[in-house]
């Protein structure tokens, strides 16, 4: 795998080049953008998405309008360009796509140029949340999709409901000239990463990060720095990325949630990003976990 794609944009699934639209979400304005002569509708199939190469096939909207769809049909992603609309379908079959269209984000995503990578993630977490939640959450009654997908209203007590961004913590523990990584149960042999952990109610950034220190690896850790955040699709995560000072080398690991936390050099780590070492194996550069230890080595 090469940095081709990355070299100047440092956080995948972010930096997407279509406008929101907030004022163009009427049911007249979609109605009319569906006809623009330059609208075009990027295709998903089960969380997978459609592409040819680095970038998304695409067709138009009304020909996808005609096929079988999943809830909630067409979706409209926002402007582009000099403001051509664009849309994105989930499809039910999978039988109009070419062999090897069909692309997961999680493990193929390195393959798609970045403004190609973010609208598709997008597009990804906007249809999970739709098929997920089809019910108001407050009366329990059937929901319908309005605003081309960016909520959804309930039909018997009118509750709007929006999609859901959950926030987690990724951090990467420093002290002196080492990091400390960690590897969950069943991932892949060698495979060690940064630690990370949802952000509970009523806890800032740091309180959850101090606190899924202690919990994951018992390390006492203080002075977070931020340094980037990243949309994760997988379904809708905002990781917030720290690095986090830990008091010592004390690593005491919770076996429910990680199997092994080491504490890896500097050269260590310059190696295995080098390709000249191989004490652990890093996790791909779509990841935000990837983008902080390149950070951390460059001295961020
Ligand atoms: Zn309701």
């Amino acid at each position: 795998m090469t940095d081709l794609h990355y070299p100047d944009c440092p956080i995948p699934f972010a930096g997407s080049h279509v406008d929101f639209a907030e004022t163009e979400r009427g049911d007249a304005s979609l109605d009319r953008l569906q006809g623009h002569a330059g609208a075009t509708a990027i295709l998903l199939h089960r969380g997978q998405v459609a592409t040819d190469g680095a970038d998304l096939l695409r067709a138009r909207p009304a020909e996808v309008a005609a096929l079988p769809l999943a809830d909630p049909g067409l979706i409209f992603l926002g402007l582009e360009g000099d403001g051509d609309p664009v849309f994105a379908a989930s499809l039910k079959s999978d039988e109009m796509f070419p062999a090897g269209a069909l692309t997961d984000l999680r493990l193929q995503g390195h393959r798609l140029a970045p403004d190609a990578l973010a609208v598709a993630g997008r597009a990804r977490s906007i249809f999970d949340w739709h098929r997920t939640h089809p019910f108001c959450a407050r009366c329990g009654r059937p929901s319908v999709p309005a605003e081309g997908g960016a909520k959804r209203i309930c039909t018997a007590c009118d509750a709007e409901h929006f999609p859901r961004v959950n926030p987690v913590v990724i951090f990467l523990v420093e002290q002196a000239d080492a990091v400390l990584l960690g590897r969950g149960p069943g991932w892949p042999p060698g495979y060690y990463s940064a630690l990370a952990g949802f952000v509970s109610p009523g806890e800032t950034i740091e309180e959850a990060a101090t606190r899924e220190g202690m919990e994951e690896v018992g390390a006492t850790l203080a002075c977070h720095r931020y340094l980037f955040c990243q949309p994760w699709p997988f379904p809708s995560q905002l990781m917030i990325g720290l690095i986090s000072q830990a008091a010592d080398r004390t690593v005491r690991i919770d076996e429910k949630e990680l199997e092994d936390a080491r504490w890896f050099s500097r050269a260590e780590v310059q190696a295995v990003f080098d390709g000249t070492g191989g004490a652990f194996l890093r996790p791909p550069r779509t990841t935000i976990a990837h983008q902080l230890m390149k950070a951390w080595l460059a001295g961020q």
